[in-house]
């Protein structure tokens, strides 16, 4: 019996993967993925194409609906990551995480890169976010970039109703 789909058709919110056909699936959505691993206890990886220079990589449980995103700009790990920078009233950019003089790639993207967790039913929303923001000409360090649940909260487009300013 093929138990490679870890979805039971029951679990509202969760996202059942399909290594054979690159694709995730959630409640009403579906995105198709680059690649697809499958790890053990029910895990899975996924590499998302958003656009030309942003990937996102999405980590899975088989048992939560809460999933780790984490946005690249190609390879995750190769390449340089990706933040969502607050331009105040210029609005969000996304940008390049340049890499730390010290050469290690994790170093600079420690609380810059747009790394966090995420509903899986608001994946989705994220990607269609990420798909529409401009590219900003702008360094993102710590103080600048969009963090954790403020990034969740946003509109899926600009039609939203971000807190009310
Ligand atoms: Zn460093």
């Amino acid at each position: 019996m093929c138990r490679c789909v870890l979805y039971d058709g029951q679990m509202t919110g969760a996202v059942a993967v399909v290594p054979g056909e690159r694709r995730l699936a959630g409640d009403g959505w579906s995105m198709h993925a680059e690649r697809v691993e499958v790890l053990g206890a029910g895990g899975w990886r996924a590499l998302i194409g958003i656009r030309r220079g942003l990937m996102l990589l999405v980590t899975g449980t088989g048992r939560a609906a809460e999933l780790e995103v984490e946005a690249w700009a190609g390879e995750p790990g190769q390449s340089d990551g990706v933040a969502v920078v607050d331009m105040g009233n210029a609005g969000l950019r996304i940008a390049l995480v340049p890499l730390c003089g010290c050469g290690e790639r994790g170093c600079g993207n420690a609380g810059v890169q747009l790394d966090k967790p995420l509903a899986a039913r608001e994946l989705p929303a994220l990607a269609a976010l990420l798909r529409e923001l401009p590219w900003g000409d702008v360094i993102p360090t710590r103080s600048n970039v969009l963090r954790g649940g403020d990034l969740a909260a946003l509109p899926p487009s600009s039609t939203g109703t971000r807190g009310g300013r």
